[in-house]
């Protein structure tokens, strides 16, 4: 499930080549177009001479600003590609896979397609995101906003959640961004058990997080972007520490790395070195 890092990536990378582009047509895959959270037909009707002005991303979601020419009537493509949601950006007339759920195709031939191989991903298309989207009102500070937050701030703010570590970080109301996959990653670099409770935290303890959400992050962009073999529609977690390696080494103490619940959504952490 792509979470920040790899939705971080995914702006970089594909930002610039939209940005201020025309789309020319839209299309929907018509064995997927249940997946599309408002008629099918809007989409291909009302995408096509819009020009995307922007592409962000809060929290797990990809965000395409779309305006119509004189730049009136702002809509927002909104995107949660949850667990097999991918993106890829193809030449026209490159092969389009079966997994496609639909595509954007913008001026000088270039084609966005959204591809899920899970079809769980959520699609809206919106002109209010606030009332619109699912959750979004509720969304908390992005996660690698946690450095400008300040200690003082984010002490405050963990102490409003009584969740187990695990859970807190995956609480998209405590900080949006973070899945499965980094919280595991994060209370690794922190040192930190998954199910210790938030109250349980020593003052040092919280330092330890504070510091550990903005470096866990912002190294995997790094380790994601300079992957020499980046793919939109791949996605490549072989720089991580513990996630999905239960039962290997511990690069940092040597121990068996445990492994907790499915191994479609394990739970990852190390028992020698996390406290
Ligand atoms: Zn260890």
């Amino acid at each position: 499930m792509p979470e920040l890092p790899e939705l971080e990536a995914l702006r970089i990378r594909l930002g610039p080549r939209l940005e201020g582009r025309l789309i020319t047509a839209a299309t929907v895959n018509p064995k997927k177009g249940h997946m599309l959270r408002y008629p099918v037909e809007n989409f291909a009707n009302e995408l096509p001479a819009r020009r995307i002005v922007s592409l962000t991303r809060r929290g797990k979601h990809l965000v395409f600003a779309t305006e119509l020419g004189g730049g009136g009537s702002g809509r927002w493509l909104v995107i949660n590609p949850m667990l097999g949601g991918r993106f890829q950006m193809a030449d026209g007339a490159a092969p389009v896979p079966a997994t496609e759920v639909f595509t954007i195709r913008v001026e000088g031939r270039q084609e966005l397609r959204y591809l899920d191989f899970r079809d769980m991903g959520r699609i809206y298309w919106v002109g209010d995101l606030d009332r619109e989207v699912p959750g979004w009102a509720e969304l908390g500070p992005e996660a690698d906003s946690v450095p400008a937050m300040g200690i003082d701030a984010f002490r405050k703010r963990l102490r409003r959640f009584r969740d187990e570590l695990k859970d807190l970080l995956r609480n998209q109301e405590f900080l949006a961004g973070i899945g499965n996959a980094y919280s595991d990653e994060i209370l690794f670099e922190a040192r930190l058990l998954p199910l210790r409770r938030r109250a349980s935290l020593k003052p040092a303890e919280e330092e330890a997080l504070f510091a550990a959400i903005p470096l866990v992050l912002s190294r995997a962009v790094e380790a994601i972007l300079a992957n020499p073999n980046y793919e939109e529609s791949k996605q490549d977690r072989s720089f991580m520490s513990v996630h999905m390696k239960g039962g290997k080494t511990c690069p940092r103490c040597g121990h068996r790395i445990s492994q907790l619940g499915s191994n479609r959504e394990p739970l990852n952490f190390c028992r020698g070195c996390q406290l």
